[in-house]
């Protein structure tokens, strides 16, 4: 599996976590059953890169390294295990400079004035992947077009560096790789010519991953450059696209200093890949009350190693996740794990629900804390959401045998413990204040 990864000239935004982790889990879910390699690389060589540099007056190398670390520390943070491989496209210039030396000599690229230009023209397939038809863009085009390119549409695979710019000794002069040739290369070393699943947001789609599968494809002859494609859905902010000219980005980085990662992770996981999320405080809050139902059902029940290594997670989830990887289903049917665990009153059966949910856990990256320390560390108050629950209904009893002291001091206590209590005709809701 290929995940394009990070360019790294600033920090990840939220946006930019939902492809790790979701891929994460993907990754975590195949090596259950197959041999997996799992390659994520970052792109250390880009303009917007150059253009930090200039901005902070640092080196291009001080950059990438600064925010490939963060990078690497946020993405931990959110319980993404390391992928097997994490290519750096610096490191593969040469590979780069073998394959578009390939696509010229088979006639898919040409040269002109120091640039190395891909000719769609001269792959039938161009479009396929993106459901483009070639001939309505070339109608369509009305980007100026540079001079030095034959068609509108025919992207960069080299292009010169002036002195200041990084760059290195080509055929073609001395210059720097364009964006879609990295991910081709490093797929090709790393993978191999056809790979299994190839994953990305669905900003990538084009031209990233078309103009990726066109140099593949024609580079080896046509064989099949991936058997799958994966794109997540976007993440917005509050029902509105995250963007940096909006200011209203947030950054994984000061994120993970106030909420825990897990928090955020099954935050992220809380909609089908598929689909776009938006992310708001209600959809941080929904995940913070599973994980205390979550954390609420274990708590207290002490495992040995050998009980949690016998455990399985339950079917149910595999087959959410199996299906597509439908997280939230997972979830669901981890659910009724709980319910079943709160519910248990044989002590084999609660630890060996305990155990599955935990199973279960380490393959959703979640209930990694110790439950004690969740509830110490997380909420405002000592009360896990079962407690809670279960005190509104000691109060919702009071208030039906008209004992109104007891139920006022009910809500004084949740009230302490700052839970604020909502009367409604369907019974009592209750939130974090
Ligand atoms: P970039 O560093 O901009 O190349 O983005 C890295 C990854 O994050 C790519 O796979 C993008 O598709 C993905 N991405 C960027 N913004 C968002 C967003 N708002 N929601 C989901 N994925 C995103
Ligand atoms: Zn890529």
């Amino acid at each position: 599996m290929y995940l394009c990864g990070p360019t790294v000239y600033n920090y990840a935004h939220i946006g930019n976590a939902r492809p790790a982790v979701v891929f994460d889990l993907l990754a975590r879910l195949l090596r259950r059953s197959y041999k997996l390699r799992y390659a994520r690389n970052i792109t250390d060589v880009d303009d917007k890169i150059n253009q930090a540099a200039i901005d902070s007056g640092k080196k291009i190398d001080e950059i990438t390294a600064q925010y490939i670390k963060a990078y690497n520390d946020d993405m931990r943070a959110l319980g993404v295990l390391p992928p097997d491989i994490e290519p750096r496209a610096t490191q593969h210039i040469d590979e780069m400079i073998v394959m578009i030396g390939t696509l010229i000599d088979k006639g898919f690229a040409y040269e002109a004035e120091g640039h190395v230009l891909f000719d769609v023209s001269s792959d039938p397939d161009y479009g396929k992947l993106s459901k483009r038809d070639l001939r309505e863009m070339i109608a369509g085009a009305r980007v100026e077009v540079a001079p030095y390119k034959r068609s509108a549409q025919d992207f960069v695979l080299w292009k010169p560096s002036t002195p200041e710019l990084p760059g290195w000794d080509s055929p073609w002069g001395r210059g720097r790789p364009g964006w879609h040739i990295e991910c081709s290369a490093m797929a090709e070393k790393h993978l191999g010519e056809t790979i299994d699943i190839h994953a990305g947001g669905q900003d990538l789609v084009f031209p990233h991953h078309e103009n990726e599968m066109a140099q593949s494809n024609c580079a080896h002859d046509g064989a099949p450059f991936a058997r799958y494609w994966l794109h997540n859905g976007f993440l917005s902010l509050d029902s509105t696209k995250m963007s940096k000219s909006l200011g209203n980005v947030l950054l994984v980085h000061d994120m993970v200093k106030k909420i825990p990662g897990e928090l955020i992770r099954l935050a992220l996981l809380g909609a089908h890949y598929r689909q776009p999320l938006d992310w708001s405080d209600a959809a941080l809050e929904g995940a913070r009350s599973m994980l205390d139902r979550l954390y609420g059902a274990i708590r207290g029940i002490e495992l040995s190693d050998a009980e949690r290594k016998a455990a399985d997670p339950p079917a149910a989830v595999i087959e959410a996740l199996e299906d597509d990887l439908n997280s939230p289903k997972a979830m669901a049917e981890l659910f009724s794990y709980a319910r079943a665990l709160n519910k248990a009153k044989d002590e084999n059966e609660r630890r060996k629900l305990a155990a599955e949910i935990l199973a279960a856990g380490d393959l959703l990256g979640i209930l990694q804390m110790d439950a004690e320390s969740w509830f110490a560390g997380n909420n405002d108050s000592e009360l896990s959401a079962d407690d809670i629950e279960s005190l509104l209904k000691q109060r919702d009893e009071a208030r039906a045998s008209r004992d109104f002291a007891t139920a006022d001091s009910i809500r004084d206590q949740l009230a302490a413990a700052g839970i604020t209590i909502e009367d409604s005709p369907t019974g009592a809701r209750w939130r974090r204040s």
